[in-house]
């Protein structure tokens, strides 16, 4: 039998005594395995574990449990690191229990509309920019965005209003001029199990906002994260976004459950898409802040000043005037909820 890339974690006493401790140490050693402390009381066992006998050191004093991890997924897991992780992108964090709001435009369409949309997502408190360059459409007919263009004028609004930003990505060889230009590369609903390019932006350090794909399992956004963890970068912020059901009023049907059970099963972020979920500007607001109230990191939500003369997803582009008190309710929600 091989190692199919099985790990252990051992859980200690927080008081284990060093004697007690160097016992556990030497046991593992002998085995040729590997151990690395997690935090004080989680070890982490790498090496051929599916061989070991966990009874050996179950009845170690100091040591609690031993949990085996299934090699499906486990760098995203709370199992191999316990603390949120925290994404900085210059002065803005996100998963340190304050909110993000990622807003704009679906695409975006001109310099003097991002810049104009720009200044109202600052004025309001949000403090990410985004904004659709080559954009996934589900007809070859539709507006596929300005592609570069797009990409230099969102940079540019970015920098005029000190608003970090997102846009996403469709394809890995635009992967220079993402990193050029934004400071967290969407990946798509639809693109969440393009493996190839999480490879790729796994290469990166950049943050990496993953959605998660309308017929996506919890689960399989979690495998998905684990492809871009796996390649070597740690940056990655979850999106949940709406999954396909049988309900046709709804564009697609917000699952705020994953929110609670992503939180408890991973320590990456989480955000919320109630946008392209419900599909419909008269119903963002309540879904945004219930999504804060299940304890999302954050929220993307698509705005315009004018929606009418959105050329994408205008039937869903939440009134740039109305976003400042949304942000407020959100802020005191969030605040109740931390209590
Ligand atoms: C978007 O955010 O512009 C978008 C296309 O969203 P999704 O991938 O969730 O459909
Ligand atoms: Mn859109």
């Amino acid at each position: 039998m091989k190692n199919i890339g099985e790990y252990m974690i051992i859980t200690v006493n927080k008081n284990i005594k060093s004697e007690e401790f160097l016992d556990l140490e030497h046991i593992i050693n002998n085995k040729g395995l590997f151990l690395k402390e997690i935090d004080s009381e989680h070890f982490l066992v790498t090496g051929d574990t599916y061989k070991f006998d966990e009874q050996s050191i179950l009845v170690l004093p100091g040591v609690l449990g031993v949990t085996r991890i299934k090699p499906t997924y486990h760098l995203v897991s709370r199992d191999v690191k316990m603390q949120d992780t925290i994404i900085n992108i210059g002065n803005v964090k996100i998963g340190d229990g304050s909110l993000s709001f990622m807003c704009g435009p679906c695409s975006v369409n001109s310099e003097e509309e991002i810049l104009r949309i720009a200044k109202g997502v600052k004025e309001s408190g949000a403090n990410i920019l985004r904004g659709g360059a080559y954009k996934p459409r589900t007809s070859p007919y539709f507006f596929q965005g300005l592609g570069e263009e797009a990409l230099k004028y969102l940079k540019e609004a970015g920098e005029k209003y000190n608003l970090p930003v997102v846009s996403e990505i469709v394809d890995s060889k635009d992967l220079d001029l993402y990193l050029k230009y934004v400071d967290i590369i969407q990946v798509g609903a639809r693109n969440m199990q393009n493996y190839e390019l999480l490879k790729k932006l796994g290469g990166t350090k950049k943050p990496i906002l993953l959605k998660r794909g309308p017929s996506a399992t919890i689960e399989e956004l979690l495998m998905s994260a684990e492809y871009i963890l796996k390649a070597g970068n740690p940056n990655v912020i979850l999106c949940e976004r709406g999954i396909r059901t049988f309900e046709k009023l709804e564009r697609y049907t917000l699952d705020l459950s994953s929110v609670v059970i992503l939180k408890k099963i991973t320590h990456l972020p989480v955000i919320v898409d109630p946008s392209h979920a419900v599909g419909n500007y008269n119903f963002v607001s309540q879904m945004a802040l219930a999504a804060i109230a299940c304890g999302a990191d954050g929220l993307m939500i698509e705005v315009h000043d004018h929606p009418v003369e959105s050329v994408s997803d205008a039937f869903q582009s939440y009134k740039l005037s109305k976003l400042k008190s949304l942000i407020e309710k959100g802020k005191e929600i969030k605040e109740i909820i931390n209590k």
